[in-house]
């Protein structure tokens, strides 16, 4: 038997959006690689079909709220599996280091040795957008984008989303793009009111690239009323700005969500 020694080597491969057509040629090589395989529960199931059968499959979903695998566990697990030299892959949904705590990871599993190979992959916000046909930087509408959490934790850094600083930037033709905020829309919708146009337009997409995928468009005013009628929930993205007029335009009439006539400007 060969005794090489060489540092393990784990992956952090991003699985995109749930599609298994929008995953990267070198996730698919990772995925097929793998012995051991840690799956969050937002990766699409059709990601799973490029595993070996004889791969071993550890659902470690983390949804907030939900009961969870500890964070500790998992890097635990990693890193075992990986001693005893299985090839591990950490798959996560969307792009590892995007609201994925990618970062948290890798830092840890260096720190205990371990060589970690991170693998881009598509991003919801990315997914969501084009999936209903908004150009997220179209120069007529925006200079930039920015991409935020809408999640208000319960801890201290609930106060980090500066809702202010975030409305004068769309206001200044930055699109933003709202991850994890889809349980909490009155509290977007009262932080972006403070500068932004009860008109300005708003995409919600919800399963984006998935089967189930489904979409509104409506205007900032009436964004959690939308949400609430249409029972729209996670996993969803919403995208804020004049942006979302490219893809209305494309859109019939009838994708104009407005719940509220009487209150249009
Ligand atoms: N790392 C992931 C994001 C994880 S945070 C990425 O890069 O995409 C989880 C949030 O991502 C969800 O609450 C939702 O806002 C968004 N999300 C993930 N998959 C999605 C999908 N298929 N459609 C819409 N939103 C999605």
């Amino acid at each position: 038997m060969s005794r090489e020694r060489t540092v393990p080597v784990i992956h952090l491969v991003g699985a995109g959006p749930g599609d298994p057509e929008l995953l990267t040629v070198k996730a698919i090589r990772a995925i097929r690689q793998a012995t051991v395989l840690l799956v969050d529960d937002l990766v699409g199931p059709g990601v799973l079909r490029y595993a070996r059968h004889s791969a071993r499959i550890v659902e470690v979903g983390k949804r907030g709220g939900c009961a969870s695998t500890p964070q500790a566990f998992i890097e635990r697990l990693m890193a075992a599996e990986a001693a005893r030299g299985e090839r591990v892959v950490r798959l996560k949904g969307g792009d590892p280091f995007v609201f994925g705590r990618g970062g948290e990871e890798v830092a840890h599993l260096r720190a205990l040795g371990f060589e970690v190979e991170v693998v881009n992959g598509i991003t919801a916000g990315l997914a969501a957008a084009t999936s209903i046909g908004v150009p997220l930087t179209h120069r007529d509408h925006a200079h930039g984008v920015l991409f935020i959490t809408g999640h208000a934790r319960s801890d201290s850094r609930a106060a980090a989303i500066d809702w202010p600083s975030i409305a004068a930037a769309a206001a200044g033709g930055i699109t933003v793009v709202v991850y994890m905020g889809i349980a909490t829309t009155e509290a977007l919708q009262a932080g972006l009111a403070s500068r932004l146009a009860g008109a300005t337009p708003i995409a919600i997409v919800q399963n984006a690239s998935l089967p189930g995928q489904r979409h509104a468009i409506c205007r900032l005013d009436t964004l959690a009323a939308v949400v609430a009628e249409k029972r729209f929930c996670a996993p969803a993205i919403i995208v804020v700005g004049d942006v979302v007029r490219a893809a209305a335009a494309l859109a019939t009439p009838a994708e104009w969500t407005d719940p509220a006539p009487a209150h249009a400007a």
